[in-house]
């Protein structure tokens, strides 16, 4: 067992058991196929035969994993650590000493009171250490000094309620064998009232498991009840209620712990009381904690030291020592995600990339452009270009990303960066992820450079071979200074001259591969990514803070707003009356289809059988073209060219139009099962019309009874601006659901959220950038670079299940 694995699988074990067992899903694999896969290798030949047994039975163990219940998943996790731990170094247990002061890398066992019954415990939280148990935070709090009392509540307030167990009861439904119900009676003095919990599963009609359930809540414990009041058949009680315990034997001493009582993250068979104790122990391992923040920082910012907000984080004297104490963990937490994503941008500047030409910014070329526009830029794009050029003018590499909602003029700032570079006597590389897209682009950069004298080429996978052959000489020659293309540019054909900068669009479509082999084309090239699914900042700054991220936040002047409205299926036929119409007018629609992702014949047989209803059934009369995945792409460009010469009237599509197609006189985009798709790809689907003179409409019709999914199409009803519509999808799906496939890379933040705090993220980012102005190596801050390393380490240590 080499030593790398070994981290590998530990670490991905300690995360599962960290989240509760889950059954987390990593990059590629799920926690536990990952696991399967993983024992399904011979066991190493030093094992004793006990422990080789145990691992030919792991990979059965863990393909069953999904439908063992959580005392037995964490078993099983916790048996699996015990395995591949490397044999322990014999060694006397170290002594209890309670005038010793315990330090943050002392296992929890070192502090009196806890012994190994209770570390086992806390192990199964992750929490092995004094400064683990320091670092594990409260989700919530239960403030003591708000709570009512049973006989004071009435329907449709929410409150919190505090009281003793009188009974506890945990059977499943003799009619419904999916169902299984806790029954909990909790009197506070004032009267008593009955709460239920639901679980729904088979796996929860497990004898065992409800049993361990119930323990959890024996007579006499003390629960904060949280939640909305309603009225049952018995009586007022809480709709689907938060029940907390807070201890299991009797009372909260108050003068203990403070009004203010700590909820923390709990696992199977590990009690509150144990957590809570186990923190309080610690505490004074808090206090000898040297801040690694000076002391000036403290009080320019209004932040804690670090001793006290660790104490208030954990045991508040009231909200607002709470409050402080988190904006000090929050500031934290960026602070340190954000000095480390900048030193590995310097790092990797200092190793990979060195010295850039510096660009002549200011010249003939960009001059002339800019008395051809046939518009005035938008403030958003002078600002945007002159943050590009700044970069262009430096001897660094630049790495920015342009960031605009569909028709922002995104393209007139890819033009100026490319002219900048062909009049400092560079090449240029403008790449795009589908044909369509990359032929849009050559076709604008024709019509302007064609008056500059400046050649233009266009290579895609269908470039025949023979100007192909002609196209690649000039442009080894430097005779051909601009290339527009898709992924084609990336083929070891392709070689440049001298390649000075490469512009990607929707560069999220490309892989970090890809635009790596791109830019070894050239020595150093700038590089300028755009996308036109912008992300909230957070995330930018989160996930991108080793690039810079410019933002054209304003659209040209004169585009009407689209029309949006949400349709049920029941309007069906009133929305396709209303396409009529608008066909009559001599417009065009689009009919988008989701895809349906289990199965690709299944997406082309919805697309073929939606596309043969509307031309037989619906629309007899008019004509109704298709597009989908599976066309080849020679295909594909005849329909797109039949509906922009409006030679069909409806074009029947999967989300393959998604980026690129321009059809001004397109006016109605009907999207079938809205609900479906995230905010940010139905903005840009929307954002396929709108686009010439006429007033546009966006028709979401969805299938969903879920309130939740109805308020967030709503939002796209409310707001037409890419940036505040990504700003709600972060608020209501949370980053994860936004970035979809571009999560890895996303930061495990214990207690920051990247949707309310985004000020501080702005803050600890500049922060951390003057920092590295002033002390780029931090020489003269030790503790800081220290911190940041442990960090960085232990955030790559997180990724690896990713
Ligand atoms: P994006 O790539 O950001 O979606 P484009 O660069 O394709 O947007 O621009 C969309 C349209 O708006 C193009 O027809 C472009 O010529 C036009 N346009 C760009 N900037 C302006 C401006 N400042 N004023 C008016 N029209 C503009
Ligand atoms: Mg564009």
């Amino acid at each position: 067992m080499d030593d790398e694995w070994r981290t590998r699988i530990t670490q991905a074990l300690r995360v599962e058991a960290e989240k509760g067992f889950p059954n987390l899903q990593g990059n590629r694999y799920r926690f536990a196929e990952f696991l399967a896969l993983t024992f399904s290798e011979p066991a190493p030949p030093h094992l004793p035969a006990q422990e080789r047994n145990l691992w030919s039975l792991l990979p059965t163990l863990y393909r069953r994993y999904d439908y063992l219940p959580p005392e037995e998943r964490a078993h099983l996790v916790h048996r699996t650590r015990h395995l591949i731990e490397p044999a322990p170094a014999p060694k006397t247990p170290p002594k209890k000493n309670r005038s010793m002061p315990v330090g943050l890398a002392d296992p929890l066992t070192a502090l009196a009171g806890i012994g190994p019954k209770f570390a086992l415990q806390l192990e199964r939280l992750g929490l092995k250490t004094v400064g683990d148990a320091l670092r594990y935070y409260p989700r919530d709090y239960v403030d003591y000094s708000r709570r009512t009392t049973i006989k004071q509540i009435k329907e449709g307030e929410s409150v919190t309620l505090m009281g003793k167990v009188r009974r506890v009861n945990c059977f499943t439904s003799p009619r419904n064998k999916k169902l299984t119900i806790l029954d909990l009676t909790v009197g506070d003095g004032s009267g008593q009232m009955k709460v239920s919990q639901f679980f729904r599963g088979q796996q929860f009609a497990h004898i065992g498991w409800q049993q361990k359930l119930k323990q959890g809540y024996p007579i006499g414990a003390t629960v904060a009840l949280s939640g909305l009041v309603k009225t049952s058949k018995y009586g007022l009680t809480l709709d689907k209620p938060e029940i907390e315990v807070l201890a299991l034997d009797g009372d909260i001493h108050s003068n203990t712990i403070g009004r203010i009582v700590p909820i923390y993250p709990l696992a199977e068979g590990v009690s509150v009381t144990v957590v809570r104790e186990a923190i309080r122990a610690c505490l004074p391992a808090a206090h000898a904690l040297q801040d690694y923040f000076p002391q000036s920082w403290l009080t320019r910012l209004d932040l804690p030291s670090l001793p006290q907000a660790l104490l208030d984080i954990h045991f508040p004297e009231d909200s607002a020592h709470g409050d402080r104490a988190r904006r000090r963990i929050v500031f934290e937490e960026f602070f340190f995600l954000q000095l480390g994503l900048l030193l590995r941008r310097e790092e990797r500047r200092r190793v990979e990339r060195g010295q850039a030409v510096p660009f002549q910014t200011q010249g003939a070329l960009i001059e002339q452009f800019y008395h051809m526009l046939p518009f005035q830029l938008t403030r958003a794009q002078q600002r945007v270009i002159a943050e590009v050029l700044d970069d262009l003018s430096a001897p660094k590499p630049m790495n920015r990303l342009v960031q605009g909602d569909v028709g922002s003029g995104k393209t007139v700032v890819a033009v100026a960066a490319i002219l900048a570079a062909l009049q400092s006597g560079y090449q240029a590389a403008f790449m795009a992820p589908t044909e369509v897209l990359a032929e849009q682009h050559y076709r604008k950069l024709v019509a302007w450079f064609a008056l500059m004298h400046q050649p233009v080429e266009l290579l895609t996978g269908s470039t025949r071979s023979g100007p192909r052959r002609e196209m690649l000489r000039q442009l080894a020659t430097g005779e051909l200074s601009v290339l527009v293309g898709t992924h084609a540019l990336i083929q070891q054909t392709v070689q440049f001259y001298n390649l000075g900068l490469v512009v990607i669009d929707e560069q999220h479509r490309f892989g970090v591969g890809q635009r790596a082999q791109l830019q070894h084309k050239g020595r150093n090239p700038d590089l300028l990514t755009m996308t036109a699914t912008p992300i909230p900042r957070t995330l930018a700054l989160t996930l991108y803070g080793d690039l810079d991220v410019s933002e054209i936040d304003e659209l040209p002047p004169g585009r009407q707003p689209i029309q949006t409205t949400i349709l049920t299926p029941q309007q069906r036929a009133q929305a396709y009356q209303f396409c009529a119409r608008e066909i009559a007018q001599g417009r065009q629609v689009y009919v988008v289809l989701p895809l349906v992702e289990e199965s690709e014949k299944v997406d082309l047989r919805s697309a073929l059988e939606e596309h043969h209803r509307l031309q037989h059934e619906v629309f007899p009369q008019l004509r109704v073209g298709l597009l989908h995945g599976k066309m080849k792409s020679a295909e594909k460009d005849l329909v797109l060219t039949q509906f922009r010469q409006h030679q069909l009237d409806i074009l029947v599509s999967t989300t393959v139009i998604e980026v690129g197609v321009d059809v001004p006189n397109a006016t109605v985009m009907l999207i079938e099962h809205a609900e479906r798709f995230g905010l940010a790809q139905l903005h840009q689907l929307r954002g396929r019309v709108g686009r010439g003179a006429a007033q546009s409409y966006c028709l979401l019709m969805h299938y969903t009874q879920s309130e939740a999914a109805q308020q967030r199409l709503q939002v796209l009803v409310n707001f037409q601006d890419g940036f505040a519509i990504a700003e709600m999808d972060l608020r209501l799906r949370g980053p994860g659901a936004v970035l979809g496939t571009r999560q890895s890379g996303l930061p495990d933040l214990a207690l920051s959220s990247l949707s309310t705090d985004q000020q501080t993220l702005t803050l600890a980012r500049q922060e951390a950038q003057h920092l590295l102005q002033r002390d780029p190596a931090l020489k003269d801050h030790p503790l800081l670079h220290q911190e940041v390393q442990r960090r960085l380490e232990k955030q790559l240590g997180a990724q690896v299940l990713n």
